[in-house]
């Protein structure tokens, strides 16, 4: 909602908030509905310019290298070796332009909603879907996630889902079959990645998604990342294993292998680092 030149953002769903956000604007970018949702693009004061989907911010160009380095370099530092890759939502580009970072031979992407892509292309150049797109591994789906991957079995090194809030559309990227399917979609050794919300108001949806996702794998983890422009800002990302255990990562050979240039959050010490959880989390999550 914009009120006297602020933004406030509207409460993320399924939670009672007793805070309220708002960002001071400089001014209105762009503003149009789809088909499944409504879509703003304005530049602030303190975050540049932020995408906002339903009312609730997807990104800003501040801070959006935090959760899109660290939900695209997790998985594919854990596993030894990924070529082929699902991205699951993630309709800005933003998850896109980071694993292109990565020496793989294919890279599918399942966006439900064109309209995002089109919009993201021409007002968010930072993420650069522009030239990201013209790559040839690069094979976009539009269509929902949850039925795109009931193609596949034993065909995925990596599985990243970078969807809006449990709600509408993204409902069925947080469902039990959902994840069994990614699971029977992910070769032997295959890594899955998901957000699932923030600590301060999302705790009963990143408990809930960790117990759904116990369900069909035999090794999950929580990361915790610090996002400024997030509501509730402490992040949790959910990484799901079929045989790689997440618990002993090895950061000897990761240190090897991490040759990429540039990055700001991401690093091997940091993928290590953002895995130990407190023991007043530990706590929460286990209640
Ligand atoms: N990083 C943001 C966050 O954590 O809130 C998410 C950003 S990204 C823009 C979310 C994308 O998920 C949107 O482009 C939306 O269209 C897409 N999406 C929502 N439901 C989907 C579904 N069922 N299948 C595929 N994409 C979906």
């Amino acid at each position: 909602m914009i009120k006297n030149q602020w933004f406030f953002e509207r409460e993320l769903p399924n939670t009672v908030q007793d805070y309220k956000i708002g960002w001071r604007l400089k001014k209105k970018v762009y503003s149009g509905k789809s088909k499944y949702q409504k879509i703003e693009i304005l530049d602030t004061f303190g975050l540049g310019r932020i995408f906002i989907l339903d009312g609730i911010l997807q990104l800003s160009e501040k801070y959006e290298f935090i959760y899109h380095e660290m939900i695209s370099h997790l998985p594919l530092f854990y596993h030894s070796n990924p070529q082929r890759i699902l991205i699951i939502g993630g309709g800005d580009g933003g998850v896109l332009r980071e694993v292109l970072k990565h020496s793989l031979k294919e890279i599918f992407w399942a966006e439900l909603d064109q309209k995002v892509v089109e919009v993201s292309k021409k007002y968010l150049p930072f993420l650069n879907l522009k030239n990201s797109l013209k790559q040839k591994k690069v094979k976009l789906f539009l269509g929902d996630g949850a039925t795109f991957i009931k193609k596949f079995k034993d065909f995925f090194d990596v599985i990243i889902v970078d969807s809006t809030d449990p709600k509408g559309s993204s409902l069925s990227l947080f469902q039990k079959n959902f994840y069994q399917n990614s699971f029977l979609a992910l070769k032997k050794k295959g890594i899955f990645i998901t957000q699932s919300g923030n600590f301060l108001d999302q705790i009963s949806e990143i408990k809930t998604t960790l117990k759904n996702l116990k369900k069909s794998f035999p090794y999950v983890k929580v990361h915790r990342i610090f996002t400024p422009d997030y509501q509730g800002s402490d992040f949790s990302l959910i990484l799901a294993s079929k045989n790689i255990n997440l618990e002993k990562f090895d950061i000897k050979k990761t240190k090897k292998r991490f040759k990429i240039k540039g990055l700001k959050y991401y690093f091997p010490e940091m993928h290590l680092a953002s895995g130990i959880l407190s023991k007043f989390y530990q706590k929460k999550l286990k209640q």
